[in-house]
């Protein structure tokens, strides 16, 4: 994240900050940095802002324990205002509610984005170590019969009333299916457009 070219001049060394969840994609927050709080920000993994009513820094959650752990930075097209991607450890704003506009902010279906950046980054930079490594490199065949095995396995724990056992299944085929989509070279909004596409019908 170094060298990021973040221009800070044009609000006397601030730069506004939006905050965003990592895994549900709600936007949670808008603070100021200055460069400092960037530095501790990357440094300690938790986000902090300059806060221009205390007149220093401030980590989010030093007091109330709802720290936003970080997950990534990216810098917006001009270099004045940055998009921080985190995990908070509970609701965001000080008003109690889950984010400072007053959103609920619950879901976890946008975890499969950062799940399919995993799944690619094991493709693309295997290790001994990794499950997901290891299936891209026995090839397609082998994902697919796995995609296959893992359906079969979600049908039988669908005829029974074992909720953890069903839930275990059906993970296992999703992750299943989106190492096949990566391997295939596709993306998983491809298939969306599939969806989208046959509900316009
Ligand atoms: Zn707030």
């Amino acid at each position: 994240m170094e060298n990021m070219n973040i221009d800070f001049t044009k609000m006397n060394g601030l730069i506004p900050a939006i905050v965003q969840d990592a895994v549900t994609g709600k936007v949670l927050m808008q603070g100021f940095m200055n460069e400092e709080a960037l530095a501790k920000t990357q440094e300690t993994g938790m986000v902090t802002f300059f806060s221009r009513s205390k007149d220093r820094l401030w980590t989010k959650g030093e007091t109330s324990g709802n720290f936003m752990e970080l997950v990534s930075i990216a810098v917006d097209c001009d270099g004045d205002s940055i998009l921080v991607k985190a995990n908070p450890k509970g609701p965001v704003c000080h008003t109690g509610a889950d984010t400072c506009f007053a959103e609920i902010n619950s879901s976890k279906t946008g975890f499969i984005d950062q799940l399919r950046e995993i799944i690619k980054d094991r493709k693309n930079n295997p290790y001994d170590k990794s499950y997901t490594a290891s299936l891209f490199a026995k090839g397609i065949n082998k994902i697919a019969q796995k995609v296959g095995e893992e359906a079969v396995e979600i049908v039988i724990e669908a005829k029974d009333n074992n909720k953890e056992l069903f839930l275990g299944e059906a993970a296992d085929l999703l992750f299943h299916y989106l190492v096949l989509l990566e391997a295939k070279g596709y993306e998983l909004d491809e298939v969306m457009e599939v969806l989208i596409e046959r509900h316009k019908k």
